[in-house]
């Protein structure tokens, strides 16, 4: 069985393709190698290595030993020494690879084969003792820590009392001798902490590297970062073993990074570091100050010390053109690793590299314009999820933050401001001109106007899909949930955070809901600035894509900001949002509060032109792009007082005896909501309810045509429908306000009926709704509750659970469940489309804007997708790459 794949020589045994065998730099070292680089030979043992070696009790196959060997008499024939020689010895690094770039994973070990004999021999050879030592002091170092498990730190304080005592500031300015002595320091050490004298035999410590390499792969780190990055177990590592040469061969030598261009502002300069006479890691290590590549970066850094480009001309000059090769042949932006010897220059990684999504925006936009990428291609390279980064601010990385307290990041973006306690605080504030966060243990609806208010939301209880999480997502504004390391002390009018630090009403504080953060005071934050490289590049985006993607919105700042993110319409207009602000709820209440028909009425008709001017903004500005209106959905007693003090309070306001307003609402509690007396069957019980709503939409399309001179494209959708009569009795109701509204005005306004499928049994009866139904739209939200009987409010209880114990993977309210909810939604979309060729089917609810389900959504075939306004450019692009 073949183990080992070779590179070197201007060739290799494999290519990037092969990077689930090689591993990622396994795979790129062999892709150099073939480009005829100046690669220095090796080997890469496969992953499949790995995977035995655990399935054999952490041993090695047998056939693997003479396959390395065979491979290092390779790199010696190619190089002219001898691993383990007296004379010109070869040595070698021993470096970890996976397929996914994996930190928390071993180490590498560099100068792998000298021993105190080879030390010398390497010493003679070069002429140069210091360097051997050199050499040798950090072999002994890291093959300690990375094979026989011993701090590096306790070696590091030799070395730097060895510096002290002898008055040097640098590792450099050791000499052979001083290191020769550190060296027998650290094997004295070695003894003492190990108790076995540090390995000679180069072949022990070949064999120890490699199989250091394998076990790292299940150390706690490693398996930590792969349940975070979900990387498969079974993947494994592959281990590269290669020549060495050496950046600490003297002041001609030095090692290095860089990336092909700019990666946090994309710039296409070449960005990077180098130092001299160094080895490894020490660029990134801040022993020394590391030095520019380039003059231009010199300067702008206001550093005295030369850069590579002046030091090292010739070198410098086959590097910029070999990162030109590298950029052209992977058609990407790479980040390399290299080594000078004695001013040969050798390639040690390339690997596409990690960038800013501002850096990567202007990458793929310039990667067109130089012809090396299609516009298809920029369009899949950036992570729709990342544009969250450019569409909210964020706080600057470059200042000081004081962080005093912390959950989960619900919603993100930063904002700063007073804290206000309740809603009407956040209310007051707000029209003073003052900016508030909203601090709360949780929020309900009734705090919704106060929601509108503040600039951000911070609560101490709740999950990712509470009540705050999902409406400051809606609203696109930044909000932490969950901060139980705060408290909210109501009575005090204080927020009590960890380590006795407590904020007053009033006080300011700034929430990062990107990072769950909260900071004290206001912090300085970056606006987000929509270049002209997000345009382009949204533009190629909605070139490429198939489905429409609309916007959730229910007020007019809403539909203003689903607009200008480019929403082709409106796919949910939630009406009883409009229900919550100002006198209005007084009036919503006067209405559930009636005893009859005629009370409802009269309260319905003081509710009519409120709608009606609401619905007359929406539809304006939405300029004949259609829009979805939904008929009221919540139990009513979502609109009423819940404590005693509340109740109390409304009752004041609305000039009734508390016993009775307490009666009232005890009358229609409801033990379930959720599967309550919500949905179309409030329109059945109150058929009025549905009528007012139809006449304001009626009425309102009539006066926004005559305003825009666009026809509205109206859809109404009837929610919570199990059964197909449910919908011809609603929709009874709305045809014949229809008709009334026609016969007064003169104008008929056509409108689509439609369903949200949001119950199992809508979506196996499907095809008989569809009878009736003109579109549907999955309502994804419920639709996850009613499948699964979770209900979203009370899943942050179990679902972490869940995910931590391996139940399942992913929040099913977070990304669609495909196998459960997504069937569902495909044979309903089939059974719909059967009965009704030109069925028109969308999703709406938290999933629309989520990127897997926005795939799963172009794969079966729906029309559109709907999601919150801020959401909306992240779905154009999702629907694009789903499209590609
Ligand atoms: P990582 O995955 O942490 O980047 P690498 O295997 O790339 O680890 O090794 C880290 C550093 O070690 C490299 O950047 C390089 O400076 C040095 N190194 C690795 N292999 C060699 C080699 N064959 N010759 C000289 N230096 C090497
Ligand atoms: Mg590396
Ligand atoms: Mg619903």
């Amino acid at each position: 069985r073949k183990w080992v794949y070779r590179f070197g020589g201007g060739k290799a045994e494999g290519s990037a393709a092969d990077v689930a065998m090689l591993g990622g730099k396994g795979a790129n070292l062999a892709e150099m190698a073939n480009l005829g680089l100046p690669v220095p030979p090796g080997l890469t043992i496969l992953t499949d290595a790995c995977a035995w070696y655990f399935a054999n009790n952490c041993s090695l196959p047998e056939d693997l030993k003479a396959q390395v060997l065979a491979g290092i008499a390779g790199m010696e024939a190619e190089t002219g020494r001898t691993f383990g020689g007296s004379s010109k010895p070869l040595l070698l690094s021993i470096r970890s690879g996976a397929r996914a770039s994996m930190p928390g994973m071993m180490d590498t070990v560099l100068n792998l084969g000298l021993n105190d004999e080879t030390v010398q021999a390497l010493g003679n050879d070069a002429a140069d003792a210091r360097f051997a030592w050199d050499s040798y002091r950090r072999f002994i170092q890291m093959y300690a820590d990375v094979v026989m498990g011993i701090d590096h730190e306790i070696f590091e304080e030799v070395l730097e009392d060895e510096k002290a005592r002898r008055g040097h500031d640098y590792d450099t300015d050791l000499s052979a001798f001083e290191l020769e002595h550190v060296v027998g320091l650290y094997k004295r050490l070695i003894e003492e902490e190990f108790g076995e004298t540090f390995p000679q035999d180069p072949h022990v410590q070949l064999w120890g590297a490699i199989a250091a390499v394998f076990a790292s792969w299940m150390n706690p780190r490693a398996v930590t970062y792969r349940s975070l990055h979900r990387i498969p177990e079974q993947w494994g590592t592959a281990v590269n073993v290669q020549a060495m040469v050496f950046g600490n061969h003297g002041s001609s030598s030095a090692t290095g990074v860089a990336f092909t261009r700019n990666p946090s502002t994309g710039e296409r300069a070449l960005y990077g570091e180098f130092l001299v006479n160094a080895q490894g890691e020490d660029v990134v290590s801040g022993i020394r100050t590391p030095q520019s590549l380039t003059e231009e970066g010199r300067l702008s850094s206001g550093s005295d010390k030369p850069s590579m480009e002046k030091l090292m001309p010739e070198a410098f000059r086959q590097f910029v053109s070999i990162c030109d090769r590298l950029e052209a042949h992977y058609r990407d932006m790479q980040d390399v690793e290299f080594t000078v010897e004695r001013g040969k220059l050798w390639m040690l990684q390339t690997r596409a590299g990690k960038r800013t999504t501002r850096a990567a925006m202007k990458i793929a936009v310039d990667m067109v314009g130089e012809g090396l990428i299609s516009e298809e291609d920029a369009v899949s390279r950036i992570e729709p999820s990342s544009l969250d980064q450019l569409l909210h601010p964020t706080i600057d990385q470059r200042v000081e933050r004081s962080v005093i307290g912390s959950g989960l990041p619900a919603s993100p973006g930063a904002a700063a401001g007073e804290i206000a306690f309740t809603a009407e605080e956040a209310v007051v504030a707000e029209a003073e001109g003052r900016k508030v966060v909203l601090v709360r243990v949780e929020t309900s609806p009734e705090d919704i106007h106060g929601m509108h208010a503040a600039e951000a939301i911070l609560t101490t209880r709740g999950g990712m899909t509470s009540h705050a999480a999902v409406v400051a997502r809606g609203m696109g504004i930044p909000c932490v949930v969950g901060a139980g390391n705060m408290r909210v002390d109501l009575r005090h009018e204080q927020l009590v955070c960890p380590g006795g630090i407590i904020l007053k009403k009033g006080d300011m504080v700034t929430v990062d809901g990107s990072s769950g953060h909260v900071l004290k005071g206001s912090v300085p934050m970056i606006q987000p600035e929509l270049s002209g490289d997000f345009g382009r590049l949204m533009e190629w985006a909605d070139k490429a894509r198939r489905m429409t993607v609309r916007a959730n919105a229910d007020t007019p700042a809403d539909a203003h900001a689903a607009r200008s993110f480019g929403a082709e319409g409106i796919g949910l207009c939630r009406t009883e949002h409009m229900f919550f602000d100002g006198e209005r709820i007084h009036v919503m209440r006067e209405m559930i509060l009636a005893e009859d028909e005629a009370g409802r009425r009269a309260a319905l008709a003081k509710l009519l032109p409120m709608q009606r001017s609401d619905f007359t903004d929406l539809f304006s500005i939405m300029h004949g792009l259609p829009v979805t209106i939904r008929l009221l959905d919540p139990p009513l007693h979502e609109f009423l007082p819940k404590s005693e003090e509340e109740v109390e309070e409304v009752a004041a306001a609305m000039q009734m005896e508390a016993g009775f307003l307490r009666r009232r609402v005890e009358a229609l509690h409801e033990f379930n909501p959720m599967l309550g007396h919500r949905g179309c069957r409030l329109a059945i019980s109150y058929p009025e309810i549905a009528e007012m709503q139809a006449r304001a939409i009626f009425e309102a399309a009539i006066a926004a045509a005559r305003e825009t001179g666009e026809a509205v494209a109206l859809e109404i959708l009837v929610p919570l429908v199990s059964l197909r009569s449910e919908l011809d009795y609603v929709k009874g109701s709305i045809d014949r306000i229809s008709a009334q509204v026609a016969r007064e005005t003169g104008v008929r306004i056509d409108y689509l009926a439609g369903t949200m499928i949001e119950l199992p049994r809508a979506a196996i009866r499907a095809h008989v709704i569809a009878e009736t139904a003109q579109f549907f739209s999955f309502g994804t939200n419920d639709l996850t509750q009613t499948t699964f009987g979770i209900s979203r409010d009370d899943a942050a209880g179990f679902i972490p659970t869940y995910q931590r114990k391996g139940i399942i993977d992913q929040d099913p309210f977070v990304s669609l469940d495909l196998d459960g909810v997504g069937e569902l939604i495909s044979l309903a979309a089939e059974r719909g489309r059967k009965t009704r060729g030109d069925l028109k089917l969308g999703i709406c609810g938290e999933h629309g804007g989520d990127p897997t389900s926005i795939t799963f959504c172009e794969e079966i075939g729906l029309d559109y997708v709907s999601c919150s306004p801020f959401r909306v450019p992240i779905a154009r692009l999702a629907a694009a790459q789903a499209a590609i």
